[in-house]
């Protein structure tokens, strides 16, 4: 997983961004555990070896010997016999450290961006996007005006697929086939060569881009479907996100940038949520929901952190002209370590105002996640180097529902930003 030797060669950067981040290694065991675990697999493996070398050097005089004495025979193949048994133990040993190392490596997280690493608290607030801010008003609440124009049944949802589900009607379905259309076009534009991808994933790959069946404290993450391969089958994965399958279309493969910094992939997909943890406000109509279409930006950029630390700025500045074109309020965010994610060097979120929740909800993120996934997916350039990857959602839709509608809203209907007046009328009402 992990460039073993990256760590060895700075231990104390990889404790710090453990410390940091105030996550727990496998079995909380430290960074110098690692190191210490590392020298014991060594120190086992050249015991193995030394005894291999020890028993063929016998077994050689064993057989060259002209003397047939029975004795020294004898007592040449009691030692050899000694030795085997010794290996036999040894081998174990190598195995069962070998395990345990490899476990816990692979919850190393990658190291921290500076500027995130100086974050005291959850993130630190970068600046304010069309600040024009429409004061909290539970009447904009958008269950209550969606159900209103007929843009969701949250009811009948809860009846055919419970809790945290929802149908999208009319004019609301109408409005997500018209952002899906309008991010699409943004990514293109910007250069991105669209993708419709699998929603099934094999488990490996959701393993291998960082997200964990399960969150820091225990909740299901990840929904797993069984059944399709007979039950000796890997378990497959309901994909949280198109990065997922979108990081999986390069996996063990050699990427030729052919004189480009980046390759850039768009997916659009279905997103699945099990947010077993999920309780309170969130849970109200669109916030948290179990599925969503969204659009989502992925790339692959040589191995060069200063070409990677410019991609995602890039990323960010279509995140944020995306936001614009939606004429939504919004501040963007540096996250600070508690809530970067094992797999990500730094992450932006985008957070939109909504005055029906009363509160800036996130609509977007982004993240540089260096070569922590190239590595466990097994992606190179044509110089042998692992690339780095970055990925950033373009549009989520069910959370720029709740912000255009709880902004949108006149007291009549809901004006649609000219952004999507190409896929749909310019005003919702009644
Ligand atoms: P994430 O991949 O968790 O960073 O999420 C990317 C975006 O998807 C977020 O910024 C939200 O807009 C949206 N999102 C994430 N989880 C949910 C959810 N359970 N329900 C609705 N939208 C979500």
């Amino acid at each position: 997983a992990w460039p073993l030797k990256r760590i060895l060669a700075n231990p104390a950067a990889f404790q710090k961004s453990v410390d940091l981040r105030q996550c727990k290694l496998y079995k909380s065991y430290s960074i110098a555990d690692l190191v210490e675990l590392h020298d014991q697999l060594q120190a086992a493996k050249h015991t193995r070896q030394l005894a291999a070398t020890e028993r063929n050097r016998l077994l050689k005089q064993v057989k060259g010997s002209i003397s047939t004495k029975d004795s020294l025979q004898g007592e040449l193949l009691t030692q050899s016999k000694a030795l085997k048994e010794k290996m036999a133990v040894v081998d174990e040993q190598v195995s069962a450290l070998e395990s345990e190392f490899n476990l816990l490596l692979d919850t190393v997280p990658n190291l921290i961006e500076p500027s995130a690493a100086r974050i005291d608290g959850e993130f630190e607030q970068l600046k304010i996007l069309n600040e024009r801010p429409i004061s909290a008003d539970q009447s904009r609440d958008h269950v209550t005006i969606g159900s209103k124009l007929g843009l969701l049944d949250i009811a009948s949802a809860s009846r055919v697929s419970g809790h945290g589900s929802y149908y999208l009607t009319g004019d609301g379905a109408l409005l997500e086939q018209a952002l899906v259309q309008y991010a699409l076009k943004k990514c293109r534009d910007a250069g991105f060569t669209m993708v419709s991808p699998p929603s099934l994933v094999r488990q490996e790959f959701t393993n291998a881009c960082g997200f964990k069946p399960r969150d820091s404290n225990n909740e299901v993450q990840v929904y797993s479907v069984y059944g399709g391969g007979g039950p000796n089958a890997d378990p497959m994965c309901l994909a949280g996100t198109a990065e997922i399958p979108l990081a999986g279309l390069e996996a063990h493969k050699t990427i030729d940038f052919r004189g480009l910094t980046t390759l850039r992939k768009a997916g659009v997909s279905r997103s699945f949520r099990a947010e077993a943890g999920a309780r309170g406000a969130d849970t109200r109509g669109l916030y948290r929901v179990h599925e969503f279409t969204k659009v989502e930006m992925f790339v692959w950029c040589r191995p060069d952190i200063e070409a990677s630390q410019e991609a995602i700025q890039n990323l960010l500045s279509i995140q944020q002209s995306i936001v614009n074109d939606l004429e939504l309020t919004a501040r963007v965010i540096n996250i600070g370590p508690t809530d970067l994610g094992a797999p990500a060097y730094q992450k932006y979120d985008i957070e939109a105002w909504m005055p029906g929740r009363g509160s800036w909800g996130e609509i977007s993120s982004t993240s540089n996640c260096l070569d922590f996934q190239s590595r466990r997916l097994h992606t190179k350039d044509t110089n042998g180097e692992f690339v780095h990857t970055l990925n950033g959602t373009a549009l989520a839709v069910p959370r720029v529902i709740v912000a255009l509608i709880e902004n949108g809203w006149d007291g009549k209907g809901v004006r649609v930003p000219k952004a999507l007046h190409n896929w749909m009328p310019e005003y919702i009402s009644l």
